[in-house]
């Protein structure tokens, strides 16, 4: 089964084919990361409409690069939400025209589902997990005991581990999207400054990184304040053990609880190298296997799209073509 992918949800244009939920046959990802720079994020407006540019050419490049036809492919799936509605509707007019014009199934993809695929991806993958979702709007902790079945445990009250690292990152002016700034920074670093790691009550597996940014923008302020120089490095490396140590205690913690044996991570975040070296080591300890995606496919891309409509076009999940998009949408909507 071949399936055309198409995913807009948030800064990155992108569109792919995969086979049978696991076989990459062409991945395009049109990044307009050096457009949304300037402005220090991404601005939903001109996002849309940089889409609303690319999309075609971006489809007709993908099936000529993989030498495939419209006619090769046996179903459409897109990104319907969660994501910036604007964003979300290029897609979705494009998938929907598509479908109509081939009459071949259409289906709607959960753009969460997406990034915990991408582990799917060139591989095999055991169930029943505990899956770490830490993207740049989300940061959830999932069980999972069969494909597109997901009992929501913890997620994030305020703000998600991505966002709190493009946020730090723009009050030391280091760029966007902060993430793998901070990533590279923290290399030179050490975790010298004590930042609060926030478990909230025992037992949950929610999380709150807003506290931890304030932490961070306070010791700036103060050092400021105090005419005291600001060891950049040092910040970046002592926040991203802050996240890191909160993200890798509760993983590990859920995944006792669920009594599982495997453990996956997916997002953005889970292209930070510190959280890969820590879940890497703690796993080990715990005799858990843990598997996360190769780098292209941690951030937005439409590969992992069609990784989970394989599975929902045998499930026979197919949308109407009155489709619309949602920017929230939970996992089990
Ligand atoms: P969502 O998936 O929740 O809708 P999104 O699509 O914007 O949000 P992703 O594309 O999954 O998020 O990931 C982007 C986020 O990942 C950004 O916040 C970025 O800073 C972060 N990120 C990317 N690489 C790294 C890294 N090496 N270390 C930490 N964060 C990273
Ligand atoms: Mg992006
Ligand atoms: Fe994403």
């Amino acid at each position: 089964v071949k399936i055309l992918a198409i995913e807009t949800s948030c800064d990155e244009t992108a569109v792919a084919v995969v086979e049978n939920g696991n076989k990459v046959l062409v991945n395009e990802v049109l990044s307009q990361i050096d457009i949304h720079k300037e402005f220090g994020g991404v601005v939903p407006e001109v996002a849309s409409r940089y889409h609303m540019e690319g999309i075609i050419p971006l489809i007709e490049k993908a099936l000529k690069g993989s030498g495939l036809t419209l006619e090769d492919v046996d179903a459409v799936a897109v990104t319907n939400g969660p994501g910036l509605i604007g964003a979300l509707l290029v897609g979705v007019s494009a998938a929907k025209a598509l479908a109509f014009s081939l009459n071949k199934p259409l289906i709607a993809v959960n753009h969460l589902s997406g990034h915990i695929y991408a582990n799917f991806i060139d591989n095999e993958v055991e169930f029943p997990l505990v899956t770490l979702i830490v993207s740049g709007g989300h940061t959830d902790l999932i069980y999972m005991d069969g494909h597109l079945n997901y009992e929501i445990l913890g997620q994030t009250r305020d703000d998600a581990a991505g966002e709190a690292f493009d946020k730090i990152a723009r009050a030391m002016n280091l760029g966007y999207p902060g993430g793998p700034i901070v990533d590279n920074m923290a290399k030179n670093g050490e975790d010298s400054i004590k930042f609060p790691r926030v478990h909230l009550e025992k037992g949950s597996y929610d999380f709150s990184f807003s506290g931890l940014k304030s932490a961070v923008i306070n010791h700036l302020h103060n050092q400021k304040q105090k005419g005291l120089e600001i060891n950049v490095e040092d910040v970046c490396a002592s926040f991203q053990q802050a996240v890191v140590d909160v993200l890798v205690d509760k993983t590990i913690e859920c995944a006792k609880h669920k009594k599982v044996k495997n453990v996956l991570m997916a997002g953005g975040v889970s292209a930070n190298s510190a959280l890969r070296e820590l879940m890497s080591q703690r796993c080990q300890k715990e005799k858990l296997n843990l598997y996360y995606p190769p780098l292209k496919y941690c951030t937005d891309n439409a590969a992992m799209i069609g990784a989970v409509a394989f599975h929902q076009f045998i499930a026979q999940d197919f949308a109407p073509l009155d489709l619309n998009a949602y920017s929230s949408m939970s996992l089990n909507d």
